[in-house]
């Protein structure tokens, strides 16, 4: 039986009330296991799809009744040990955790902030529904994390987004009123996770409650900064207190009359299949329109004009050799409107937010792990394509592919970045597929496939 804190035990009766018992009970119930398909690779998800039924005999996926493209999975199963995992084709998120970005629900061309990021479950969920129109930015504080929410936005093929590592006023600082919607999934004391992972009971106290909500008031101050007028943003915890909920609610709004709570969610453990969580959604008052004309930031950049990084001669020729890349080995794949970014050797491509662009200079003396899409490695005058291109690409837009089955020998080795024998007709830049799924490049020549598998992705053992 699980033991939990006196004071949490406390707490929950005072809240619950008759409910408090079925609800602690339910802290002796197995965990529940979710995943996402990926509708960036799976396209509309029709349920009587051959694949999607594939798919759901496979992993024995049942529906999470507020998500559409959520499951519940066996996890005897083990989906994210399958090569649909490493192809992006699911993202491994606790099913009640799927209810913030439904939320929110971000249309295709909006602009949006996932301020609290990795690592990266509502990001790729997000992503999925702007279906590669308008801008994402990703931020994750912590740099260890970033890197793996900046992997997961790769592995999902995200052509859209920004992947930043930055404390939050930084980034208010830097992007006042940019955002058409924000996800706030803030930190919190995870009395949601307690079932998961037990550090988070050994870590729950009344004073770690307290410190949590002070810090969510803290980062809502600079969400409410970057939300437009006119704007929503989720701010969401997996915690189940009302003092990291409700009462940081009613603290923002008194701070911030311009804000309206429209909506608020809480999905109970004992009550629905999840480890729980609780969602507002909330509105800023006023137009968009009112505010890009007044604001400061897009004054300044008015005056600039385009950064000047988009006229300099070095980027125009990496663009250039990736011009020439793309339209060799993938010439049906289409850049959507937007500038190159060259950080050093690597060419990206950040596309533009609908109304209010957000250009490579505006992240000059941020942390960025992924200003948009990484296209290419432009080194000695040649272009190599970047892992993350054969992720947003699909096969059908290939000069060059070679398919394998999921279980075959020929895809194991690949993943473990050995050289294969290539197919029959395979020449050049090569996009290897788990049947017909991107999963990286390879480059054929003589019969042989040298892999270009990313080393820190290859299978061990
Ligand atoms: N949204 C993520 C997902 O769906 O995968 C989960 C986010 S998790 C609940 C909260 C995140 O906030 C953690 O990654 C944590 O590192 C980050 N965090 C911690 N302290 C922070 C702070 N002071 N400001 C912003 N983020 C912080």
């Amino acid at each position: 039986m699980t033991t939990l804190p006196q004071p949490f035990i406390e707490q929950i009766r005072d809240q619950l009330g008759e409910q408090a018992d079925p609800f602690l009970q339910s802290y002796d119930d197995a965990r529940t296991y979710g995943l996402r398909l990926n509708p960036l690779k799976l396209g509309e998800l029709s349920p009587d799809d051959p694949f999607i039924r594939s798919m759901k005999e496979r992993f024995r996926l049942s529906p999470v009744p507020w998500c559409p493209n959520g499951y519940y999975y066996d996890e005897t199963a083990k989906p994210g040990k399958h090569p649909y995992h490493q192809a992006g084709l699911l993202y491994i998120q606790e099913p009640s955790a799927m209810s913030s970005a439904e939320l929110l629900d971000p249309q295709p061309g909006d602009c949006v902030l996932d301020l609290a990021a990795a690592p990266g479950g509502k990001t790729t969920q997000i992503a999925g529904s702007l279906q590669g129109q308008g801008l994402l930015v990703a931020n994750e504080i912590h740099p260890a994390r970033a890197k793996i929410l900046s992997e997961n936005v790769e592995r999902m093929g995200v052509p859209n987004a920004v992947v930043t590592s930055a404390a939050p006023d930084a980034l208010a600082r830097k992007f006042p009123g940019a955002f058409d919607k924000i996800m706030l999934d803030a930190p919190c004391s995870g009395e949601g996770m307690f079932r998961k992972d037990p550090n988070a009971i050994r870590e729950w106290s009344p004073e770690h409650v307290r410190m949590c909500a002070e810090r969510q008031l803290d980062i809502l101050d600079s969400a409410a900064a970057m939300l437009k007028p006119g704007g929503t943003m989720a701010y969401s915890t997996c915690t189940f207190n009302r003092s990291e909920n409700e009462d940081v609610l009613a603290a923002f709004t008194a701070k911030y009359p311009s804000f309206t709570v429209l909506r608020t969610e809480r999905l109970w453990p004992h009550l629905v299949r999840g480890e729980g969580h609780f969602v507002a959604l909330l509105r800023k008052d006023g137009s968009g329109e009112t505010d890009r004309s007044t604001s400061g930031r897009r004054g300044r950049d008015r005056d600039r004009g385009r950064p000047s990084d988009t006229s300099d001669r070095t980027v125009r020729e990496a663009m250039r050799l990736a011009d020439d890349l793309l339209g060799e080995i993938a010439s049906g794949f289409a850049l959507p409107p937007g500038e190159p970014a060259l950080f050093g050797e690597q060419l990206y491509w950040l596309p533009a937010a609908r109304h209010d662009p957000i250009y490579a200079h505006d992240l000059n003396g941020l942390k960025t792990l992924r200003p948009g899409l990484h296209l290419a490695h432009i080194k000695k005058g040649r272009a190599e394509p970047a892992h993350s291109l054969a992720m947003a690409v699909n096969a059908g837009m290939c000069r060059s592919v070679m398919s394998m089955q999921a279980e075959s020998p020929e895809l194991d080795a690949y993943l473990r970045g050995e050289t294969i024998p290539a197919a029959d007709g395979a020449s050049g830049w090569t996009l290897v597929t788990v049947e017909g799924y991107p999963l990286g490049w390879g480059k054929a020549s003589g019969g042989q496939l040298k892999n270009h598998f990313p080393k820190g992705l290859r299978r061990m053992g």
